[in-house]
């Protein structure tokens, strides 16, 4: 097997994965609170762990990967303050909870389907695996890092920490981490740094739920650790999630898990970067507004244009949404489905491929296996496309084929969709193709003129591609 190399916010390092079980890997990622509609930014997120799956897949590796759901315990701020915020928009939209979590996991889940994100093993709600919760908080509390209060079961940070009190992950002091954050001073808490695993006495709270400290509902952190564990293990290979989640809510993740535990919670911690508006900033659903799928949609660019636009940063880069950058992204997007509409059926029947397409594969598989360099794997992908055009060559369909696993356009079934197109047209196609990519105009428009003679639709399209098909008789 190569060797896959990525970078591991533990050790701030580019290091080589070595999964705990040969051949397999466990995967957990941090999922939506679902309390409004996923942004684009949220979107890049799941882009970039679903090209991590996929790329773990193209080494060969089986991923169980599992994403969490958090309908209940989320606070306004992320330490324990403020409102629920699945309950904030219940109540504005005089809902329960459960429909306003149900209608956004829906979006959600539907905005990843036409991303062609791949579901994971397993979606996991918070609310369904509440009993996993209390269990954790119990072993929490007998190894003595917990402590229970009339208003809530609190971790003991300090106590964790130690002396030096500086995260493992954030390598931030405790004054560090919370600077910024508007720390709740329950009269309960030994430390204002301590968080909820469990809050109690909480009667407007509308999810609550029994417990052995009385009802109440758990902390976000909880959540992670106790679903993380449920379902991957006491440790797992790869934690993913955005980069806003270092210093608080995977640093207190780590600190309940391995106090329970005494056993190592993550191999490998994997973040993203964020996804900026065009004015440079973060693109958060606290800023009130920001962009979603569907108005990509109405400015005329498709959800895979998106795809690509992302797999065009590496994850770790911060990006900005550009009408430009998707413009570009939509016109590759054409280019690949274009040569795939232009395999014969002879040549999508072949098992191998021509030799010149070996040396991209090759330099594919080393982008993606060096911490995940999509943006270098795709460059590879629309080159050696292009060199296949140059030479009228389409014995590179396997290995585009491949390459597609982690591009994640579905060319196969594009190319099947358009498979009515007779070899003696395709070659006009690509003469025509040739002639337009030389600016030979007057050749372009006499091809244009045979095409439609024999009964094709010829559509020239705004980015430079073009469309073909039979016309309907
Ligand atoms: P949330 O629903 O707010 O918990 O966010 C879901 C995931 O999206 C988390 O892993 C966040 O870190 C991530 N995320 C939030 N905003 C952005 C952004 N602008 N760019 C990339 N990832 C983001
Ligand atoms: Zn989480």
């Amino acid at each position: 097997m190569k060797p896959f190399y990525i970078y591991n916010t533990l050790s701030r390092r580019v290091e080589e994965l070595r999964p705990l079980r040969p051949g397999e890997i466990s995967l957990y990622s941090c999922g939506p609170t679902v309390y409004l509609p996923q942004h684009l930014g949220n979107l890049r997120c799941y882009l970039c762990w679903d090209f991590l799956r996929r790329a773990l897949e193209f080494n060969g590796y089986r991923v169980r990967q599992v994403i969490n759901v958090t309908d209940v315990g989320h606070m306004t701020s992320d330490s324990d303050s403020g409102e629920d915020k699945v309950e904030t928009t219940a109540r504005a939209q005089n809902k329960t909870p459960l429909e306003v979590a149900n209608l956004y996991l829906k979006r959600f889940q539907d905005d990843l389907a036409s991303l062609h994100v791949e579901a994971p093993e397993l979606w996991c709600r918070a609310t369904e695996n509440i009993p996993a919760m209390i269990d954790l908080i119990g072993r929490i509390i007998a190894a003595r890092y917990a402590y229970v209060t009339p208003s809530g079961v609190y971790f003991d940070v300090e106590k964790y920490r130690g002396k030096n009190r500086i995260g493992r992950l954030s390598r931030q002091s405790l004054d560090e981490q919370n600077a910024g954050q508007r720390l709740s001073h329950s009269a309960d808490k030994k430390s204002p740094h301590d968080f909820a695993l469990w809050v109690l006495n909480q009667p407007h709270h509308m999810m609550q739920w029994d417990s052995p400290w009385g009802r109440g509902y758990p902390g976000w952190h909880i959540e992670c650790s106790a679903m993380a564990m449920k379902y991957l293990g006491e440790t797992i290979d790869i934690h993913t999630g955005g980069m806003d989640h270092i210093p608080i809510h995977h640093e207190n993740e780590i600190a309940q898990s391995e106090s329970a535990t005494g056993k190592p919670f993550v191999d490998y911690f994997v973040h993203n970067a964020f996804l900026i508006d065009k004015e440079g900033s973060k693109i958060s659903k606290s800023a009130g507004h920001f962009p979603l799928l569907s108005d990509l949609s109405a400015s005329g660019f498709e959800p895979l244009a998106f795809r690509i636009f992302c797999m065009g940063a590496k994850y770790r880069s911060e990006l900005a949404l550009s009408d430009e950058g998707l413009r570009g992204a939509q016109s590759n997007l054409e280019y690949f489905r274009e040569f795939a509409r232009g395999v014969p059926a002879d040549i999508a029947a072949e098992k191998s491929d021509t030799e010149f397409a070996g040396g991209y594969r090759e330099r594919f598989h080393e982008a993606i296996n060096n911490d995940l360099n999509t943006p270098q794997a795709l460059a590879v992908a629309l080159e050696m496309v292009a060199e296949a055009y140059r030479r009228g060559e389409r014995r590179v369909w396997n290995t585009l084929k491949d390459f597609d696993s982690i591009l994640g356009l579905e060319l196969g079934a594009v190319r099947d969709a358009s498979a009515d197109i007779a070899p003696e047209i395709q070659r006009i196609i690509d003469e025509r193709t040739a002639a337009r990519g030389n600016k030979d105009f007057g050749r372009s428009d006499e091809l244009r003129a045979e095409l439609e003679a024999r009964g094709y639709e010829v559509k020239d399209n705004r980015d430079g591609t073009a469309t073909y098909r039979r016309r309907a008789t």
